[in-house]
């Protein structure tokens, strides 16, 4: 019996649907990273830490709609906010209460933010706080760190998966790559080369707490340093908070760190898990999208468009989702559950004598699985003892094996491997996660 002939058994309904799915979709699926084989779950329900595929399966949650649940399913408070929105329009196509509401709660929060625009997703907030930054400086480049992720369009797709590579990826036109420079994690001298000798950077841009959520950590001290090197160079410094936002604390990375960014992209918790997002920043760049100062010093203006920005439903639920995560300490209690589940799986891990290991900062947690099988001590794992390349080696036919041994344990891993924790996820989460492993791991020897 092995774990995938187990999963498929116990996930009929999902096989069923994958079927119909892979006629209809590439691969069957509508975002890369919910590729899984045989094929992924097809979730029917989901309350707070736990869901429901379409066989009445249980499962714990740590795919975190993509990190967006802060609050985990269904909050109650941001479900009541849309209830009550969505009978009185779901659209406008005008200015409304909530979406002042939200910019303003956002400005609360993060005091960098003077200025707020929003956008409907992440990636669209990145290639504006790019377009800005291009317009503010009157220069074409920005240095980015290998593999961390700013979304999927053109220039943000140079240098995400193959790292150090400033060839423009398939599809993407040539030129983009010239204009992208990519630089090593935590490099901090490589980063002054690069603005010394580089007249043509407008802005360093970067994942705050490093790849996908810290899967290759950087230092906050990094940040510091970026901040210092940005400013004595002239570059504009862009912190991509979408994942980070609203998350590592109220006021995101910047205010847990305190490093104030130029720009910074946010989405995912900003918007309590409907589609919306934001860039923020200094008034001075977001003027350029302003249509009384651009005119008044006779200079062109940022165009910027989008049917469903700061859409009704969306800013209600926003601003429910805020208001929550100022007043409730959610942040805070989402970090400590997941060093509860780094702490236990680690113990585990020891136990069972495998070369594995669970790392990760606030409220996410990583699997080290060590492809190359040395011997690691789990219970005292530095990533920084690791480079990038080693961070991200892990075996896929591993990851894919565990991912379902795990589901068939009723744990829903998040595919890097690893995951994101909720406010919501508590003791009872933790035990049947460390409990799932354990037996995952007898499940895979078997
Ligand atoms: N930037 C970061 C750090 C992200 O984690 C993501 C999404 O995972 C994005 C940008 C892209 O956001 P979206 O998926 O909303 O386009």
């Amino acid at each position: 019996d092995t774990v995938e002939s187990r999963f498929v058994a116990m996930t009929p309904g999902s096989g069923r649907l994958f079927e119909q799915a892979r006629s209809l979709f590439p691969s069957g699926i509508t975002h890369d990273s919910r590729h899984l084989a045989p094929y992924p779950l097809a979730v029917g329900r989901a309350s707070g830490p736990r869901k429901w595929d379409v066989d009445g399966n249980e499962y714990v949650d740590y795919i975190g709609g993509h990190g967006a649940l802060l609050l985990g399913h269904a909050d109650p408070d941001v479900t009541a906010a849309m209830m009550a929105q969505i009978p009185n329009g779901t659209h406008y196509g005008s200015s409304h209460p909530a979406e002042v509401a939200w910019g303003a709660l956002i400005r609360e929060l993060m005091p960098a933010a003077e200025r707020v625009r929003f956008t409907n997703s992440g990636t669209e907030a990145t290639l504006l706080a790019l377009r800005l930054a291009r317009a503010y400086t009157g220069k074409p480049r920005f240095l980015r760190f290998a593999g961390h992720f700013h979304g999927w369009h053109d220039a943000a797709s140079v240098g995400h998966l193959s790292h150090f590579d400033s060839t423009s990826p398939i599809g993407v036109l040539p030129g983009i790559a010239q204009n992208v420079v990519v630089a090593p994690p935590n490099d901090a001298a490589r980063v002054e080369e690069l603005l010394a000798t580089d007249d043509g950077i407008a802005a360093v841009i970067v994942e705050p707490t490093g790849q996908t959520f810290g899967r290759v950590p950087i230092a906050p001290e990094f940040l510091r340093t970026l901040r210092e090197l940005t400013t004595r160079y002239g570059v504009l410094l862009m912190f991509d908070e979408v994942i980070t936002g609203f998350r590592v604390s109220p006021g995101g990375a910047q205010v847990a760190f305190g490093v104030d960014p130029d720009l910074t992209s946010l989405a995912k918790v900003v918007a309590g898990g409907m589609p919306g997002a934001a860039i923020t920043g200094r008034k001075d760049i977001l003027d350029f999208l302003d249509f009384e100062v651009t005119a008044a010093r006779g200079g062109e203006k940022i165009r910027h468009q989008g049917t469903f920005n700061a859409n009704p439903v969306a800013a209600a639920a926003g601003v429910a989702a805020l208001t929550k995560i100022r007043d409730t300490g959610a942040c805070e209690r989402a970090s400590a559950t997941a060093a509860e589940i780094r702490d236990g799986l680690n113990a585990v891990f020891a136990a069972e004598g495998v070369p594995w290991a669970a790392y990760g900062t606030s409220s996410a947690f990583h699997l080290f699985l060590n492809g190359r099988n040395l011997p690691i001590d789990p219970l005292d794992f530095e990533p920084a003892a690791y480079s990038p390349d080693e961070l991200r080696s892990n075996d896929p036919g591993v990851v894919n094996a565990l991912r379902l041994a795990m589901m068939c344990e009723g744990v829903d891993l998040a595919g890097w491997p690893g995951g994101i924790v909720s406010a919501t996820h508590g003791p009872a989460e933790v035990t049947a996660t460390v409990a799932a492993a354990r037996r995952s791991i007898a499940a895979l020897r078997s």
